[in-house]
């Protein structure tokens, strides 16, 4: 068998080049890091509940006419996405307040916001993604005003959209984090939601009892990880195949 070469490897994933031209494959490892990978480790499985559970997002979001990356899955950690040209900025959505805005902005876990809030953070794990604003990126030419349009729309869209589909499962959203990008196809770009949705990018909390059920298991050291994981998938009605 051909030994594929990474093109890009990322905390939790690795992009290889795909089948045709304009495609590629996402490749989900088991590693989990936090604090900007100074907290590592490795989850037997997690890659594979994250391969299930992002590409039933990703199809469900497709369905409602927003467009994105994902092709199909391959198989248990492998999906097949369309290349887009990466926007280096990440989009954090807050529906409550939890992680890094509590110490920022003396905010108390928990507390619901008045209305959803949108950040911006520069993608760049060496200047640790530092928070920026709107202007920040049409300055560096990160994405034009139009694009960032598209990208709040969007957004605003996931939102209300996983927000109920959460809810549905007993599940509140507390916060998530999108990445978008360009897909060019003849002579026209397209602005698509890229990376993944998973545990790994979202804070879910269980409606009844405020039990995390993400990733904050692994930064707080709470354990059960993989078991939150598959509870997340289980309530979604995802099968999900043993012995991985
Ligand atoms: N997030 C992410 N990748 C990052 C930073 C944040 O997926 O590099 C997600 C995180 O899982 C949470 C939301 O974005 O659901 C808000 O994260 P926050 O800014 O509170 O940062 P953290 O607590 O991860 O430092």
């Amino acid at each position: 068998m051909k030994q594929k070469k990474p093109l890009y490897e990322g905390k939790a994933k690795v992009i290889f080049d795909g089948p045709e031209a304009g495609t590629l494959i996402q490749y989900f490892k088991d590693e989990a890091t936090a604090f900007n990978a100074q907290k590592k480790d490795v989850i037997n499985g997690k890659g594979v509940m994250n391969n299930y559970i992002s590409e039933h997002i990703m199809l469900a979001v497709g369905e409602r006419g927003i467009p994105n990356h994902f092709i199909s899955r391959m198989n248990d950690r492998e999906q097949l996405i369309r290349a887009l040209e990466i926007i280096p900025v990440e989009v954090v959505v807050r529906n409550v307040a939890a992680g890094s805005i509590c110490p920022r902005l003396g905010l108390e876990e928990g507390s619901v916001l008045n209305n959803t809030l949108i950040e911006f953070c520069l993608k760049n794990d060496k200047l640790g993604d530092p928070i920026i604003a709107p202007e920040h990126i049409f300055t560096f030419g990160w994405a034009t005003p139009s694009e960032l349009e598209i990208i709040i729309e969007d957004t605003l869209r996931i939102n209300d959209f996983l927000t109920g589909l959460f809810l549905g499962i007993g599940i509140r959203l507390i916060d998530f984090k999108l990445e978008f990008g360009r897909y060019e196809k003849d002579g026209l770009i397209e602005i698509m939601l890229a990376d993944e949705i998973s545990p790994d990018n979202c804070r879910l909390w269980d409606a009844e009892t405020n039990e995390k059920l993400d990733k904050d298991r692994f930064r707080r050291d709470l354990g059960g990880l993989l078991e939150a994981y598959q509870e997340i998938a289980r309530r979604l009605g995802i099968k999900i195949p043993q012995n991985n």
